[in-house]
């Protein structure tokens, strides 16, 4: 099955009850037993409920694996690979990660005897260096949040395992979508996703999947979900189902109108550096170009005048672009950084990165690229 047929019957069959062609939402927490563990597959939705199930398929689907899980944020879907590792494990990670990633790895898992190095993943090597023989996990991020750098996923996955191959690779894939990359096809063991963003696509919905296509690691990864909790709701899985059914015309559309937007920004008498993994001068775009499909709806840039004063000027203007947390819906966001989704990194750590006050991150949407435009224009002449 092709991907674009996937995302709507990937993994999915109609309700055998009545034929239902979406599956019903089962707002049930337990499942009559016959007699004492004698069920029909289902006994508690902590454990699974029929509508998640459904949803879970479509996870593994999508990404070329055999295991989906689904769970109540992005967030709990990082903690639950986490939990996979034990005090004294060591933990490779791109140093310009997704902020809520960097705090709770700093934050609540540091103090459990996991330790992290956050390394440049633009290099190959920056990756292989930091690895000891007590690394257990590679996280990665491509493109990344919000600075665009593309790390090479199956260049990493294989001097990774090269070195060890019980390393494991996890790739956060939210922002490119499998869509425009799949990493398990191309080594990675596992696949993380805020569904809160592309694959519910909407807006109305807080949701984290994994993806994987080993059946031992699914089982852990069950296990932890299971006995942790952090489960998604039925009603939460029905929407990202119906959600990921518009995926691949949606990204079609956020590529198309995040190309134009890049294109119109990189002219702009007002506005500075532009990163955008489509340019032939971004410095990995080659690598872009080789594992993803398209260069998604991501576009941060920076004005000329560096002042907060003129960030804040711009960032009240926008008219169509609402000034908001998140991405990935149809409606384009525009967010700034250093005072809404990066304000947990240490200032000296933001900087270092290059998160100043002047970087302006765009989630462009699937509107009318004309009205998007000359509300960037407008908002730029404020
Ligand atoms: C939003 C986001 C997360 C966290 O997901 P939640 O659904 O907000 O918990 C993780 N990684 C990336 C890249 C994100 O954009």
């Amino acid at each position: 099955m092709k991907f674009n047929t996937k995302t709507i019957h990937g993994g999915q069959k109609h309700e055998e009850a009545t034929g239902a062609v979406m599956p019903p939402v089962f707002l049930t927490s337990t499942f009559a037993q016959s007699s004492p563990g004698v069920h029909q597959g289902y006994e508690y939705s902590r454990g699974a409920n029929p509508t998640r199930t459904a949803l879970e398929n479509s996870f593994a689907s999508i990404e070329n694996g055999t295991h989906g899980l689904a769970f109540s944020s992005g967030l709990s879907a990082i903690d639950c690979v986490l939990r996979l590792l034990n005090p004294g494990d060591e933990i490779v990670a791109g140093d310009d990660l997704y902020g809520g990633t960097y705090r709770m790895f700093t934050r609540l898992f540091q103090k459990y005897g996991l330790s992290f190095s956050f390394v440049d993943m633009n290099l190959v090597e920056n990756v292989t260096n930091a690895i000891t023989d007590k690394t257990k996990l590679v996280w990665l991020e491509t493109p990344t949040n919000p600075l665009m750098k593309i790390a090479d996923i199956e260049a990493i996955t294989k001097a990774v395992k090269e070195i060890n191959t019980s390393i494991l690779v996890a790739v956060d894939n939210t922002f490119a979508t499998p869509y425009l990359q799949q990493p398990l096809d191309l080594g990675a063991d596992i696949v993380m996703h805020s569904a809160t963003k592309y694959l519910g696509g909407h807006s109305d919905v807080i949701m984290g999947a994994l993806m994987v296509k080993d059946e031992k690691l699914a089982e852990s990864l069950h296990f932890i979900q299971f006995a942790a909790g952090a489960i998604a709701s039925p009603m939460d899985s029905f929407l990202v189902l119906r959600g990921i059914k518009t995926l691949h015309i949606r990204m079609q559309r956020h590529c198309e109108n995040g190309k134009a937007v890049a294109k119109f920004l990189q002219n702009h008498p007002k506005v500075g550096e532009v990163y955008y993994p489509g340019f032939e001068t971004h410095p990995n775009h080659d690598i872009a170009k080789k594992q993803m499909k398209d260069f998604g709806g991501m576009v941060s840039f920076r004005l000329k005048d560096t002042s907060k004063a003129a960030a804040f000027q711009f960032l009240e203007n926008t008219k169509v672009f609402t000034l908001a947390e998140s991405l990935g819906g149809v409606e384009s966001l525009v967010n700034h950084p250093t005072t809404m989704t990066h304000a947990s990194i240490p200032e000296k750590e933001r900087l270092k990165i290059g998160i100043t006050d002047s970087l302006i991150r765009l989630s462009v949407g699937i509107e009318d690229i004309d009205d998007l435009l000359s509300d960037l224009d407008q908002a730029l002449h404020a």
